[in-house]
C-alpha cells in the first residue's frame, strides 16, 4: 500500500496545485476548515460522481479527439483520483484518447501544443550526471518506468522528444487497467537528437537541435541511465517502449539478464496476439502444434510474436527447431529464405531453407497456413486473393490485420468475414465496429497490448521480481485466453470484453507472481492467497480523507 505523507495543513492553497492530493470541490466541510481552504473554493460541496459528470459533459462537448485528450491531461495535472476514475469508468471510451490512436496525434503536435511538463527529461547533456538529475524527480518509489528514445513512435517514426506522450500514456494505461498508483510510475524520455527534419527547423520543438547518435555515446548514456534508475529506485521495472528496430533488439537482449527490463512492443505484442490464437482454437478445435502461421512484417512486433508462439509449442515438448518451421514470414524483400543476403539478426531464426518468393499471396499459396498475421503497417495487403484463398486451405482460417492505426490494417473486418463466407476467425490491432452478414452478428477481437502488460508489470512489481522472463509472457498468454468466455467465441471474439481489463489484469498478475515465487526470482515470501495479494496492491481512485 501507498504511504502518503500527511498534507500540510497550512498549505492552504498548495493543497489545490498538487494534483495527487487536490479534491477540487468535493473536499468536505471539515477538510476546508482544517485545509484553510474556505473562501478558495466555491460554496457547494460535490460527490466525486457529480464532478464525473461534469468531466464527460465537457469530454463529450469538444469538437475533436485532440482536443479531448487535452482537457484529459489537464484533469491529470489538477486532479489525479478524478482522472483516473474517468478513465477507470469509461476505458472503452477513454483508452483511444489517452492512447492510441489520439496519443499519436498528440505527440505530432506536442511542441505546439505543450504546456506543462509531465514525466522525465534525460538528454545528451546529462551524460555524466543522470543519478543527480534523477533524483530531482519528485516521488521516491517509482516502480515502473516506461522509457522511449522516440525514434519509432507507433507507426509515425522518428517524433524525438515529442515522443514523451508514449511513455505518458503507456504509463496511465498501467494505473487504470491495473492499479499501479500513479506515483509509482515515472515515464522518461531519452533524447538523443532526432533525425526528423521538421523538427529540426522547428523553433518550436523542444528536444535536443541535433541528430540521433549512435554507437558508444548512445550505448554509454542508456547504461547509466539504467544504473541510475536501479540505483535510486531499486527492484524498478524498466519497460522499453519505441525504441527503433535495431535498438530494441540489441537492447533487450543485453539487459533482460542482469535488469528487470522488457520490451512491451516485442514481448507484449507477442503475448497478446498468441493468446488470440490459443483462444482462436477453441473455436477451431485445433492444436497450437497444427498451426502453422504466416506473418506479413517482420519487425519488432512480428518476430516477437513468433518468439512466443515458439515457446508455446516448446512447452507442449517441440524441439526449438521445429517450432521455428512453424513460423514463416514474408517482409518487404518478400519471404524470408536462408540464403538471402543482410539478413537483421532477429530474423535469423525464422530464415528457413526455400526458394524465393516475392508476393504474400503466392507465399499463402504455397506455404497453406493456418494463419496469417499482418504486423507491416501496409493497408489492403491481406486482399481479397490471399483472403479466399486461406478459406479454400482452411474450414476456420486465422486471419489477424494488426497493423495500426485501423486505416493501417492489412484488412478491415468487414473484408475478411464477407471474402471467407463468414468463416474467418478475425481480430485487429485498432477496433473495428461489430460486422452484421445476413443473421449472423460477428464481433472483432482487438488484440490490444493493454490486455498484457499492465498485468505483467503489476504481477513483478507485486511479487518484487528480480527480471521478466519469456515464461512470463507466456503465462499472460493462456491467462489471457483462459479469461475469453463462451459468449465472446460465439461471436467470433478471441479477446475478452475491454471493460473487464482490471480483472484480466489481476489474473495475469497473479499467474506472473507465481512464476517469480516458484522460480526463486524475488525474496519476497510467496503470499498464502496471491490474488488477494494482488488486489490489496490496486490503486483505486478514491479521495483520500484529510480531516
Ligand atoms: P517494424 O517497423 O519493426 O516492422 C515492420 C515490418 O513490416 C518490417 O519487417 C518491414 O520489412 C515490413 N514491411 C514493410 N512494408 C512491407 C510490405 N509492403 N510488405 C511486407 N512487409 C513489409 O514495426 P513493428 O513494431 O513490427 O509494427 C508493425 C505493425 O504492427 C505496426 O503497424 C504496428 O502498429 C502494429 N502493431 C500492432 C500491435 C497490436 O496489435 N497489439 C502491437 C505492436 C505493433
Amino acid at each position: 500500500m501507498i504511504n502518503q505523507t500527511p498534507p500540510d495543513l497550512h498549505a492552504g492553497v498548495k493543497i489545490l496545485h498538487d494534483p495527487v492530493r487536490n479534491k477540487g470541490t468535493a473536499y468536505t466541510e471539515a477538510e476546508r476548515d482544517a485545509l484553510k481552504l474556505r473562501g478558495l473554493l466555491p460554496p457547494r460541496v460535490h460527490t466525486m460522481a457529480e464532478q464525473e459528470l461534469r468531466v464527460l459533459g465537457n469530454i463529450r462537448a469538444k469538437p475533436t479527439d485532440l482536443e479531448r485528450y487535452l482537457y484529459l491531461i489537464a484533469l491529470q495535472d489538477r486532479n489525479e483520483n478524478l482522472f483516473y476514475r474517468v478513465i477507470m469508468n469509461h476505458l472503452e471510451e477513454m483508452m483511444p484518447i489517452i492512447y492510441t490512436p489520439t496519443v499519436g496525434k498528440a505527440c505530432q503536435e506536442f511542441q505546439h501544443i505543450y504546456r506543462k511538463p509531465r514525466g522525465f527529461y534525460v538528454s545528451l547533456q546529462d551524460k555524466g550526471r543522470v543519478k543527480e538529475i534523477m533524483q530531482n524527480w519528485p516521488h521516491k518509489d517509482a516502480r515502473i518506468i516506461v522509457v522511449t528514445d522516440g525514434e519509432r513512435i507507433l507507426g509515425l517514426g522518428d517524433l524525438g522528444a515529442d515522443g514523451m506522450g508514449i511513455p505518458i500514456g503507456k504509463l496511465a494505461l498501467y494505473t487504470a487497467c491495473a492499479g499501479i498508483h500513479p506515483t509509482q510510475c515515472m515515464p522518461v524520455m531519452l533524447d538523443v537528437g532526432t533525425n526528423n527534419e521538421k523538427l529540426l527547423n522547428d523553433p518550436l520543438y523542444n528536444g535536443l537541435e541535433r541528430r540521433r547518435v549512435r554507437g558508444k555515446e548512445y550505448d554509454e548514456l542508456f547504461d547509466e541511465f539504467v544504473t541510475a534508475a536501479k540505483e535510486l529506485f531499486p527492484g524498478v521495472l524498466i519497460q522499453i517502449e519505441d525504441f527503433g528496430n535495431t535498438n530494441a533488439f540489441r537492447l533487450l537482449d543485453q539487459y533482460r539478464g542482469n535488469t528487470c527490463l522488457f520490451d512491451d512492443d516485442i514481448q507484449g505484442t507477442g503475448a497478446v496476439a498468441v493468446a488470440g490464437i490459443i483462444a482462436a482454437m477453441r473455436i477451431t478445435g485445433g492444436k497450437l502444434s497444427e498451426q502453422k502461421i504466416l506473418f506479413l512484417g517482420a519487425g519488432e512486433a512480428g518476430i516477437g510474436i513468433a518468439d512466443v508462439f515458439v515457446a508455446a509449442l516448446k512447452e507442449d515438448g517441440m524441439s526449438d527447431r521445429e517450432a521455428r518451421h512453424h513460423c514463416w514470414f514474408v517482409d518487404s524483400k518478400g519471404l524470408l529464405v536462408a540464403d538471402r543476403d543482410n539478413m537483421a539478426a532477429h530474423k535469423k531464426p525464422y530464415a528457413h531453407k526455400h526458394e524465393a518468393i516475392t508476393e504474400f499471396a503466392d507465399a499463402v499459396k504455397t506455404l497453406e497456413p493456418t494463419a496469417i498475421l499482418g504486423l507491416s503497417g501496409q493497408p489492403g495487403t491481406f486482399t481479397r486473393n490471399v483472403v479466399e484463398t486461406m478459406a479454400k486451405i482452411n474450414q476456420r482460417p486465422i486471419i489477424f490485420a494488426l497493423s495500426n492505426p485501423t486505416s493501417q490494417a492489412e484488412c478491415t473486418a468487414e473484408q475478411a468475414y464477407t471474402w471467407s463466407d463468414g468463416r474467418a476467425i478475425f481480430a485487429s490491432g485498432s477496433p473495428f465496429d461489430p460486422v452484421k452478414i445476413g443473421n449472423q452478428l460477428f464481433v472483432p477481437g482487438q488484440g490490444n497490448n493493454a490486455y498484457i502488460f499492465p498485468g505483467v508489470g503489476l504481477g513483478v512489481i507485486v511479487s518484487r521480481s528480480r527480471v521478466v522472463t519469456d515464461d512470463m509472457f507466456l503465462a499472460a498468454a493462456h491467462s489471457l485466453a483462459n479469461q475469453v468466455t463462451e459468449a465472446d467465441l460465439e461471436r467470433g471474439r478471441v479477446y475478452p470484453a475491454l471493460s473487464l481489463i482490471r480483472q484480466v489484469s489481476a489474473l495475469i498478475a497473479m499467474d506472473v507472481a507465481k512464476i517469480a515465487y516458484d522460480n526463486g526470482y524475488t525474496d519476497r515470501a510467496e503470499p498464502d492467497d496471491i490474488l488477494a495479494d494482488v488486489h490489496e496492491h490496486m490503486y483505486k481512485p478514491v479521495y483520500p480523507h484529510y480531516a
